[in-house]
């Protein structure tokens, strides 16, 4: 073979393996852009894991009730939110926040379910957080004066509150609202959000049956009761100055 032809089928051959080359790359990054899409796409809404027993508010909330709850409750909201968001890619780039805080943007053939499952989904993420046995309730402090000063005392709060749970005919949440530094209640009915009304609450009781039903039947009253030896009032007080910084 003459010089120049191997020299001639050498560039040939690094040519053609260049063009694999390339052609090879822009196929493994076209792989890796619809991985990635197909990963954006998948469910992006989960349940957060619980973050202590659920044993841990005996004998308030038992740990039958919490497992339900969390586990399949709670569980279910999410799924169905997914379900709900399935056809709609732009929707699921969305948090749970912006989904609840803006549901005139979403189509109408979906908003019943988005608003009930994000409903679901934000109430109990937050609920999860609000709840801890032993923590002092507050005497000092921003969130203490707030409550005195809206309420007169917090015993003054708790029967408020705990009334406006009970008010609150079949299922949904009562609420303790910040409006800056002025604190109010008021409840929601299903999973509805204070979010929907622009309201930013710093406690919320689950007052749906599945909430109480296995321990305290229904005495909601009872549930109420007990509700104030598993609320976690520095949860409450953070929120509180998130609310009013
Ligand atoms: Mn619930």
């Amino acid at each position: 073979m003459s010089h120049n032809r191997r020299k001639f089928l050498q560039t040939v051959s690094l040519a053609i393996a260049g063009t694999f080359t390339a052609a090879a790359s822009a196929q493994i990054l076209q792989q890796t852009i619809t991985q990635q899409t197909k990963e954006i796409k998948k469910m992006t809404h989960e349940v957060a894991p619980l973050g202590y027993a659920f044993d841990a508010l005996e004998p308030f909330i038992d740990a039958k009730t919490m497992e339900i709850h969390h586990d399949k409750h709670h569980a279910a909201y999410v799924t169905n939110l997914n379900n709900a968001l399935a056809n709609y890619a732009d929707l699921q780039g969305k948090t749970a926040i912006q989904l609840i805080s803006n549901l005139n943007a979403i189509p109408e053939t979906i908003r019943t379910a988005v608003r009930n499952n994000v409903g679901g989904h934000v109430n109990h993420t937050m609920f999860w957080q609000q709840l801890k046995k032993g923590v002092a309730e507050p005497t000092t402090g921003k969130l203490a004066d707030a409550v005195k000063t809206s309420f007169g005392s917090l015993e003054e709060f708790k029967k408020q509150f705990a009334d406006a749970g009970m008010k609150r005919f079949g299922s949904g949440w009562a609420w303790l609202i910040a409006d800056g530094g002025k604190l109010s209640i008021i409840s929601t009915a299903n999973q509805d959000s204070p979010i929907m009304e622009e309201k930013t609450a710093v406690l919320g009781v689950d007052v749906w049956e599945h909430a109480y039903y296995l321990k305290y039947q229904n005495r909601r009253a009872d549930y109420l009761a007990a509700f104030w030896n598993v609320v976690n009032w520095d949860d409450v007080a953070q929120r509180f100055a998130e609310a009013t910084k």
